[in-house]
Formats: C-alpha cells, structure tokens, sequence
C-alpha cells in the first residue's frame, strides 16, 4: 500500500571531513516521519540532532569528523 514512501519525511547526505586525515565522506541521514522532524536543509542545520551525530572516518578511525557541506540527499543513488 505504498507505506514504504512514507517511512521517512526526508533525506540528506551529510558530508564530512574527518578531522585527522582530512578525508571526506559521506553520511545518509533519514529523517523519520516525526512532528518538528526537520524537512529542509535550512531546517537541519539548525536541529540539536546533529550534534549527536556519530562519525567515524573509515580511513583512519578517527571519530571527529566536521560537516563541510548537507545536500538533500533523496537523489543519491550511490547510497
Ligand atoms: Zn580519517
């Protein structure tokens, strides 16, 4: 009945550059189908969730990554 389409309000791709080897990457973050669940890019950079962000730099480790840049992800295939 479609509900898979309403799983989750959005996605994003966060893109991070790992603070020790200065590689970047990128994390999928889906935002769930939540009241003040943050629905624009605008929205999440403003949302305390990505304080909590977890990360951890497949290259070297390290777990302090720093957000450079969020693109809506919904269009990323690679994911
Ligand atoms: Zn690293």
């Amino acid at each position: 009945m479609g509900l898979a389409a309403l799983e989750y309000k959005a996605r994003f791709a966060l893109h991070l550059r790992c603070d020790n080897c200065m590689r970047e990457s990128i994390l999928p973050l889906d935002i769930p189908q939540v009241d003040f669940a943050p629905s624009d890019i605008e929205e999440l950079t403003e949302d305390a969730a990505l304080n909590g962000l977890r990360y951890h730099c497949r290259h070297c480790s390290c777990t302090v990554g720093r957000i450079f840049q969020i693109t809506d992800g919904v269009n990323h295939a690679r994911f």
